[in-house]
């Protein structure tokens, strides 16, 4: 069986079977991503990245799956005190089972957004930090944009950044700046049918499930995918890249 890894999962929303589910279809490595929707205070979010340390990794070492974590200020919970987090961040990164920070990124892309990102592209640069950037289902050219002149304008080494949720609308932004694609597979986003189509465009990509509950999510879309990408006699050099080297790459894992 393949040594699959999904690169983006809200591990604190996954339910115990979805990881089983995950570990039986051939996920062996997670990237578990910080989210806490409306998250009012930095308190609330270290107990989130705690949690993430903590419980997450004995689930999925119950499961015989390998989780690391990445943590920061999701655009659809910014505190208050956000710029307590970022002063926290640096610490954070030197824990062992901390790989980067996400899942950060522009979602309505307002002015609060954009500062909160710049931050934390700052903080992710000076210690040589991969970076899961979000983009919205809304205005997605618009936003990919100006992640990336932040991203630019901060001057992050576009390898380590992957932009998630890419597709056949903002492949060619992200392959310009150098960044790497995040391909979450789901019904209304980047399907299995289009990535075989498109393969070679998507080939720098990494697979990921973006498990949460705040929308139709499925725990095993990237094995499901692999499955779809073997059948239909896809690259197997590509298919592995995919669904496990470039991601092991980015992370260092
Ligand atoms: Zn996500």
């Amino acid at each position: 069986m393949k040594e699959i890894v999904d690169s983006h999962v809200h591990v604190s929303l996954l339910p115990f079977e979805g990881w089983e589910n995950m570990a039986l279809a051939g996920v062996k490595k997670v990237i578990g991503c910080s989210l806490f929707f409306g998250a009012k205070h930095a308190e609330t979010l270290f107990d989130h990245f705690h949690q993430m340390l903590t419980l997450s990794m004995s689930i999925a070492d119950k499961n015989g799956i390998k989780l690391y974590v990445t943590i920061g200020i999701h655009p659809m919970g910014i505190p208050d005190d956000w710029t307590r987090v970022i002063d926290a961040l640096p610490d954070y990164l030197k824990m062992s089972g901390i790989v980067g920070l996400g899942e950060i990124g522009l979602h309505e892309g307002n002015k609060r957004e954009q500062e909160v990102l710049y931050e934390q592209l700052k903080i992710a640069k000076e210690y040589g930090a991969a970076v899961i950037l979000h983009t919205p289902p809304e205005n997605r050219i618009e936003i990919t944009n100006k992640t990336i002149e932040i991203a630019a304008k901060v001057g992050i080494e576009p390898r380590k950044v992957i932009i998630d949720h890419a597709n056949l609308d903002i492949i060619d932004l992200i392959e310009e700046f150098g960044a790497v694609p995040g391909l979450t597979i789901r019904q209304d986003g980047l399907t299995p049918q289009v990535l075989l189509n498109h393969l070679e465009r998507f080939k720098r990509g990494v697979l990921n499930s973006d498990y949460s509950n705040l929308r139709p999510n499925d725990p095993v879309s990237v094995p499901k995918t692999v499955r779809y990408l073997e059948l239909n006699q896809a690259h197997p050099e590509l298919i592995d890249r995919i669904s496990r080297y470039n991601a092991e790459e980015v992370f260092g894992i």
